[in-house]
């Protein structure tokens, strides 16, 4: 036998690399909403394809677990991003579309949607109960914050149901009379359900978590991004989740200015901590005290979050 296809077999002994806590997912569907779900539908990779993967490309074989472990935290610290783009998985998901509207900009998903030209429309819009309609958040026009008061959610709850089913029977009348269903969809409302199969590597897949876990994305996707974090990826790859959120989502960035201002405070020097936010334009009043700025805000956060004083609020 010739040596290469001694090779060729030896490589089609393979075995295919499982990982036992996502294989007993595999399927089962993580309700989202009322009537919203995630599903994974198929997955490649591991912690451990990862590591394989980098240790090619550093010409070293594999190591002891606990090794494996500091080289996962050691990429995703400093961002070592394609032994990460090794692992893939494909989920199942059904959004209401104001939801997959936000969700489909990330470009770097392969993505096969439920086509409401050839499909009938899924006859299911997203109901709001009447303790969940939040109020506008004051100082972020993205955000909400708080919620209205249970009488009022009731009435908004009554009035979403009525245009629900009102925009449901109007594009039912439509389909009934022969309009095409690419045109009877148009007045559907956006808290209709979508599905969609969504397949992304897992560095991409740590971007998107990145940004829509966070506080800032809005409430509905970060519901399901929470979901995808916390019960899909937490056992697809445990060491790569706990790292994720050691260096991703607790994480802490500081600017210049934010490191010269809290290099101040170290030193217990307020007024110079005080002096560089003057400099920096963050302590400028107007008729009603100081004036809001976005970037002393945030500082603020950090202080509060790292137990320092906030010179300027004393
Ligand atoms: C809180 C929040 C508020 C937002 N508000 C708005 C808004 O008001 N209006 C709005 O339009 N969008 C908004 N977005 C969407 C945002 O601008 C991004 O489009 C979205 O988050 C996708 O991010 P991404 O491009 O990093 O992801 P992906 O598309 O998955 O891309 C991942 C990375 O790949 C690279 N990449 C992908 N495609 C390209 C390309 N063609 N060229 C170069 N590099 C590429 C980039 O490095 C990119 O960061 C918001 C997002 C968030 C989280």
């Amino acid at each position: 036998m010739s040596n290469k296809t001694e090779k060729t077999q030896e490589a089609e002994k393979l075995l295919r690399p499982c990982v036992k806590a996502l294989d007993e997912i595999l399927g089962k569907t993580f309700e989202v909403f009322d009537d919203g779900f995630i599903r994974v539908v198929d997955y490649m990779g591991s912690d451990e394809a990862i590591v394989q993967a980098a240790r090619v490309s550093y010409g070293k074989g594999t190591k002891k677990v606990s090794e494996d472990r500091g080289l996962i935290r050691y990429l995703l610290r400093h961002r070592h991003t394609t032994p990460f783009e090794m692992c893939e998985i494909k989920l199942h998901v059904r959004v209401p579309m104001d939801c997959w509207r936000q969700w489909i900009r990330h470009r770097t998903a392969n993505v096969n949607e439920y086509s409401t030209r050839y499909s009938i429309a899924i006859d299911a819009a997203q109901r709001t109960p009447p303790t969940r309609w939040r109020k506008q958040a004051p100082g972020n026009k993205q955000g909400s914050k708080g919620f209205l008061d249970e009488n009022t959610g009731r009435m908004l709850s009554e009035k979403e149901r009525e245009i629900q089913d009102l925009s449901r029977q109007v594009y039912q009348d439509r389909l009934d009379v022969g309009v095409s269903r690419e045109q009877a969809r148009k007045d559907l409302p956006l808290a209709t359900y979508t599905e969609a199969y969504w397949k992304i590597d897992l560095h991409n897949l740590l971007r998107f978590l990145s940004l829509r876990m966070d506080d800032r994305a809005q409430v509905e996707i970060r519901e399901y991004a929470r979901i995808i974090g916390y019960e899909i990826v937490s056992r697809w790859c445990p060491i790569v989740w706990e790292a994720f959120l050691d260096y991703e989502m607790e994480r802490m960035n500081l600017s210049r200015l934010e490191i010269e201002v809290i290099g101040a405070l170290g030193h217990g020097d307020k007024e110079r901590a005080t002096e560089l936010a003057k400099q920096n334009g963050w302590l400028e009043h107007g008729e009603k005290g100081l004036k809001r700025n976005r970037e002393r805000k945030e500082l603020e956060e950090k202080l509060e979050r790292l137990n320092l004083p906030i010179p300027w609020k004393e």
